[in-house]
């Protein structure tokens, strides 16, 4: 059996279990600090109680023989991906464009099995790292990146026919992209023949005037997959839920639908998300649903937004929080790896180091907003004591 070629060559752990080697380390020397996590970005508040009332009902039908259920469709039960197209894409879409999913993640795998061995790829950067490592493993892709320092990412430095990821929101810089902004993308784009995959894992973070879905912009559906996620709106990134959209008129550049194929492929590798996920997943969306998850949501962006202006009275230099829970710090004169280190052994505290979002992120850092609401107000007493 030959190993993929790729593993190799990649690095020797994914970001997050780098920060968590390197801060276990730190602890074990230094066992009296108390440690406060802000590096890793998972959800921290409860499950709604509407959403717990839903589990709970759906766990009672499926312990009667009336209501048991086994195997659904592998693409989601088809009142949830119509609750999709109608509360999130104002039917926009058809029910049968919307793909249940167990989130983004496996979602990005699956995307990635639709294309070509050693596709060429354009990543915007500083982002989520999973693309990278998704594209690499799946396809030997050759990657290059959309650096977004100075503005969004530039469209036309992707190769010609080449898939490009965005995430907007965005992971790390917490920033979103502008109508304009889209507009533009999508027009590069269907000149350029790419392939855009946009990630709005944070979509329902969006309080500002930016597009929620690049579906807004006319054109879109000819060139862009969009993957969304439960997990960071709705606490749902241990149950697991989310969805991708792959419109009809969305072709390869042989003319051929890439729905078609997505479909074959997803009813061949998936058995479906589970019913307990998706009946939740109706419920979140409903009008009660949606009320307690905004309240979540509001406050987890107004915890980002008190760390982030404890920082600036430190004159650090820093965005995001406003359409997504995390704040991206520059640290002048400062690797990220020394950015970690500095917030570790001074403060205690633990981040995420920008580098591990790709090149453009060296010498930045990112806080998460998402942490327990006495953590967040832990670690601002710290900084403003620093
Ligand atoms: N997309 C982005 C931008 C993320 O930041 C994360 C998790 O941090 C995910 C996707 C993961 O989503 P899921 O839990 O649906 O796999």
């Amino acid at each position: 059996m030959k190993q993929n070629s790729v593993f190799p060559t990649l690095s020797k752990q994914y970001l997050f279990q780098e920060i968590q080697t390197r801060r276990d380390a730190f602890q074990a020397t230094n066992p009296e600090k108390k440690l406060l996590f802000l590096g890793i970005g998972d959800t921290t508040q409860p499950l709604a109680p509407s959403i717990v009332k839903s589990l709970i009902q759906t766990t009672q039908e499926l312990g009667t023989a009336e209501k048991y259920v086994g195997y659904g469709p592998e693409v989601g039960e088809k009142q949830l991906r119509e609750k999709i197209a109608t509360v999130i894409y104002h039917n926009d879409f058809s029910s049968d464009e919307i793909f249940i999913s167990d989130g983004v993640n496996s979602d990005l795998l699956r995307l990635m099995l639709l294309l070509e061995e050693g596709v060429s790829v354009a990543i915007q950067d500083p982002t989520y790292p999973a693309y990278f490592d998704t594209a690499r493993i799946a396809k030997d892709a050759n990657i290059s990146f959309l650096s977004i320092t100075d503005g969004p990412p530039d469209l036309t430095k992707a190769p010609e026919g080449s898939l490009v990821f965005l995430c907007s929101p965005n992971n790390p810089t917490g920033e979103a992209f502008t109508h304009a902004q889209y507009e533009k993308m999508v027009s590069i784009a269907l000149a350029r023949k790419l392939f855009i995959i946009l990630d709005v894992a944070y979509r329902e973070f969006i309080r500002g005037d930016f597009p929620k879905s690049i579906y807004e912009i006319e054109g879109a559906k000819k060139v862009a997959i969009e993957v969304g996620s439960f997990s960071k709106s709705s606490g749902f990134s241990g149950v697991r839920l989310g969805w991708s959209v792959v419109p009809k008129e969305l072709c390869y550049e042989n003319g051929s639908p890439a729905h078609s194929d997505f479909h074959r492929l997803f009813t061949a590798v998936f058995n479906g998300a589970s019913i307990l996920s998706q009946r939740a997943g109706l419920q979140i969306l409903s009008p009660e649903g949606e009320k307690e998850i905004t309240t979540q949501i509001d406050s987890y962006l107004e915890q980002a937004q008190l760390l982030r202006e404890a920082l600036r009275a430190k004159s650090f230099s820093v965005v995001g929080g406003d359409q997504a829970p995390y704040i991206w710090v520059k640290m002048e004169n400062k690797t990220s790896w020394e950015g970690f280190d500095y917030f570790l052994k001074n403060l205690g505290i633990v981040v995420t180091p920008g580098i591990g979002f790709g090149p453009a992120g060296e010498g930045f850092i990112r806080l998460s907003g998402l942490a327990r609401p006495e953590v967040i107000s832990e670690a601002i007493s710290r900084i403003q004591a620093m």
